[in-house]
């Protein structure tokens, strides 16, 4: 878009349609942090296309993994869960996309590294269940109970990606 000779970007675009606006929660997990693999997990989502809404680096509490890990509170590794999310900061990020929950869980790969195909994030950089590097919201539901958890409404931006025109149909 020229106007006066001036390169504008629309920060929201008037063909943005809800459905390319679907939003996933991703975490770069303590051991992803610890061995320097923010930069990769980024790097994944913007060469795929996806668009980065909201990020910030944190150190979770309990009280917030309760909440986020509430389906394995029974489980015999919660408390390894808690140990190892505690342990260090985490990356939390907010991605924005057509078909980004599915997409996201496919570029992260399998829960157990062992079962994670090569070129997923798991599958690339991880070997063990319990030290996986990353996390990603598994559906739509769940997407937007862990975005309201992780993330203040003012701490997502809104705005459209100059190649947006583009990449969508
Ligand atoms: P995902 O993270 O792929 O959505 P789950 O929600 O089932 O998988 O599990 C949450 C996290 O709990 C996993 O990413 C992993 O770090 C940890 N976890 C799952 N199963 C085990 C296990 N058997 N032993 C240790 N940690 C586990």
């Amino acid at each position: 878009l020229l106007n006066s000779g001036k390169l504008i970007i629309p920060r929201v675009s008037p063909n943005t349609n809800r459905s390319f606006s679907e939003r996933t929660l991703v975490a770069v997990k303590p051991d992803g942090v610890q061995r320097r693999l923010i930069g990769q997990v980024i790097e994944r989502f913007e060469r795929r296309g996806f668009r980065l809404v909201g990020l910030k680096m944190v150190q979770v509490s309990e009280e917030l993994l309760a909440q986020h890990y509430v389906n394995l509170h029974k489980k015999p590794f919660y408390p390894s869960v808690l140990r190892y999310m505690t342990s260090g900061p985490v990356v939390a990020m907010v991605w924005e996309g057509h078909n980004v929950i599915k997409s996201t869980r496919t570029l992260v790969g399998h829960t157990n590294p062992a079962e994670a195909a090569p070129g997923t994030l798991r599958g690339d950089f991880s070997v063990h269940v319990g030290r996986n590097i990353v996390h990603a919201s598994d559906s739509p539901e769940v997407a937007q109970k862990e975005i309201s958890l992780w993330f203040q409404r003012s701490e997502l931006i809104d705005w459209v990606c100059c190649d947006h025109a583009i990449m969508y149909d």
